[in-house]
């Protein structure tokens, strides 16, 4: 299984500043689409007391467990980040892919793939970044503290056992008081940025959890846990309910009755096993009482993904079940909203199951906070400056009040309006990404480039190379020589490719699923690793270390099992490049050979294949040409 490695602070640092000043973008992402909402509308929400500029953040994912995906969520436009969830077992081994977004979204991946002290360092230097932006204003906004503030919500699992055992406490201190791990990373910002070495980084990172729970965890263990979580640990809490708690009869009705996904099976034992309606409707009432008693806050999330048997053969069969995510989660959670309303409409609620661009507005009426999504629609059509009105008339303290009475006037009607809409139904959702039957190698394909906004890392990147079109030959060692035997024609006809950084990629395939070619980008794209030590570590895969000292580039390769070895100096315009046994010296800018030498006892018919120097060659030129910024040279940078 692919490990995820996270990078060093002042790699991340260097390439965020230097890839916006060369290219307008950070993380690829380009500076189009970074989202902060219109300047004069206020959006701004407060969840466990904490103001907000918006609801808007991710849910607890692969999308959130590194330091680049918090920076991207936050130029995205969310305000409140739901961490990825982490746990005492944080050697988790995870069946690949583990994400099916082929049509609604299935997964079988749950907490973090980093070790706890890891994870704390990557919401810690998410978190540092951030401040980083927000001191050199990258938005071009207005020193706009509304449109900055922003929260970092901690996802903890799975039981009371786990969460209370010291390395769990430890690392929820660590996040409440992040000074020591500020400090570190401070030190480690290199020279030439010592300016942001005095920044006022936030420390006190987080003071909230959402407690994600195992499906079919017991009730008294719930309680058990968020009791110990706003008691001991002194944290406001939400606890993620599952969809189950709507009931088999609901859930089966809506999904296949009403929205016609009847491939999609529950199974009874699920249900039975989790949590009850009126067990959740009397831990809300004991576990708000307890929190408001502490001074603290207590609410739900609704909701966690929905457990139903693996039907598809997308995940590996020996997974029974997995996790229903994205338009039927949609209907069927806003139905158990609306049911939980009318029992406990004064508990808040945060709100992720299929929130998108075309529902956000909705979901906002419904005073969801957070609100789990993507948000690239104004909200200025559904707005009104009811604070602005209030204030006007001298009552400003009605506004929280008299929006959360709009919330539940609007929860049956949009509730109503999602469940009929056929955009959630089964017959709208079926068609998979389009694929055009081509196969993907190192080099060359469709540049749609959608493999580099889908992967949840930000593993894959673009780069540019030089076209070529060549004869090429293997070096044949025979009696003493190495004779150059024509092979074939060597070609590369675009300039821009596509390649991928193997410690960013945990191989959830998703990139595969969206890529209109065969093969998947992180399977046939150059794979880089990001030290020699990660490449030794996977004998089996295919890749490349690339270092730059100086005028020299080394660069260790492995393509079709064989490794290769380069070293490219720049000033001399010489790349040696060898099997470890038989060696080409080549004028490296024509890519001409110059002269061959093999080591004594050489086997008689060895070969050594120029075409491999050609894919190191071209792919590493580019990798590491500076004018573009990726996670490979950014060191260099
Ligand atoms: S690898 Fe696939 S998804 Fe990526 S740019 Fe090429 S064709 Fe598009
Ligand atoms: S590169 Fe592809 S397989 Fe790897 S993490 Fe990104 S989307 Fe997943």
């Amino acid at each position: 299984m692919a490990e995820l490695i996270p990078a060093a602070f002042a790699n991340l640092l260097r390439r965020m500043l230097r890839e916006y000043e060369r290219e307008g973008k950070v993380f690829d992402l380009p500076a189009r689409k970074f989202w902060h909402g219109p300047a004069d509308l206020d959006t701004s929400v407060l969840f466990h007391g904490h103001r907000a500029a918006s609801p808007l953040g991710p849910a607890a994912g692969p999308q959130d467990q590194m330091a680049q995906n918090v920076v991207l969520a936050w130029l995205a436009g969310s305000r409140i980040l739901e961490l990825k969830t982490v746990q005492i077992n944080d050697r988790l081994v995870i069946p690949r892919p583990c994400i099916d977004a082929v049509t609604v979204g299935y997964n079988v991946e749950w907490s973090q793939e980093l070790r706890l002290a890891q994870s704390l360092r990557e919401y810690v230097a998410g978190s540092m970044l951030v401040d980083v932006l927000k001191e050199t204003n990258l938005l071009g906004q207005p020193a706009d503290v509304l449109k900055q503030d922003t929260i970092l919500d901690m996802s903890v699992g799975y039981d009371l056992a786990g969460i209370r055992s010291p390395q769990v406490r430890a690392w929820i201190e660590s996040m409440k008081d992040a000074r020591a791990e500020v400090d570190a990373l401070r030190r480690g910002i290199p020279a030439d940025l010592a300016r942001f070495r005095h920044l006022d980084f936030t420390t006190a990172l987080s003071d909230q959890i959402t407690l994600s729970t195992f499906h079919g965890c017991p009730a008294g263990e719930i309680e058990g846990i968020v009791r110990f979580l706003l008691t001991e640990m002194d944290v406001h809490v939400t606890v993620k309910l599952n969809p189950t708690l709507l009931g088999r009869e609901a859930v089966d009705g809506l999904l296949h009755d009403v929205l016609g996904y009847d491939e999609v099976r529950t199974r009874a034992q699920d249900f039975a096993k989790d949590l009850q309606w009126e067990q959740a409707l009397e831990i809300t009432d004991r576990l708000s009482e307890v929190a408001r008693a502490r001074g603290r806050t207590f609410q739900v999330k609704f909701s966690n993904t929905l457990v139903v048997e693996n039907h598809r053969p997308f995940f590996p069969a020996s997974e029974a079940v997995m996790y229903l995510s994205g338009e039927p989660l949609h209907v069927i959670t806003l139905n158990l909203v609306e049911k939980y309303r009318r029992a406990r409409p004064e508990v808040p609620i945060s709100f992720s199951a299929g929130v998108d661009a075309r529902n956000y507005a909705d979901g906002a009426a419904l005073g969801f906070t957070p609100l789990r999504g993507a948000l690239t629609r104004s909200l200025r059509s559904e707005a009104v400056d009811l604070l602005g009105v209030l204030t006007g008339v001298g009552r400003a303290d009605l506004h929280d009040c008299l929006v959360h009475a709009a919330a539940l006037l609007n929860t049956p009607v949009l509730v109503e309006r999602a469940t009929r809409d056929p955009r959630y139904r089964a017959e709208a959702n079926r068609k998979p990404p389009r694929k055009i039957g081509s196969q993907l190698w190192l080099f060359d394909c469709v540049n749609c480039d959608k493999c580099v906004p889908v992967c949840p890392n930000d593993a894959n990147f673009v780069y540019e190379t030089a076209v070529l079109r060549r004869p090429y030959e293997v070096y044949r060692y025979e009696k003493g020589v190495m004779k150059p035997v024509p092979a074939g024609l060597f070609e590369v006809k675009k300039q821009h490719q596509i390649a991928n950084f193997q410690d960013f990629c945990n191989e959830c395939g998703n990139c595969d699923t969206f890529c209109p070619e065969d093969g998947g980008p992180y399977v046939e794209k150059p794979r880089f690793f990001g030290s020699l030590e990660a490449w030794r570590a996977w004998p089996a895969r295919d890749g490349f270390f690339a270092a730059r000292a100086d005028s020299i580039d080394a660069i260790w390769a492995r393509i079709r099992g064989v490794e290769y070895h380069l070293e490219v100096d720049r000033t001399l315009d010489r790349g040696l490049f060898t099997d470890g046994v038989l060696q080409l010296e080549v004028r490296h800018s024509v890519r001409r050979v110059v002269s061959t030498s093999a080591r004594e006892g050489t086997a008689e018919g060895r070969e050594l294949d120029f075409a491999a120097y050609l894919n190191m060659a071209l792919a590493v030129d580019g990798v590491l040409d500076t004018r573009k910024a990726n996670p490979v040279n950014a060191p260099y940078l």
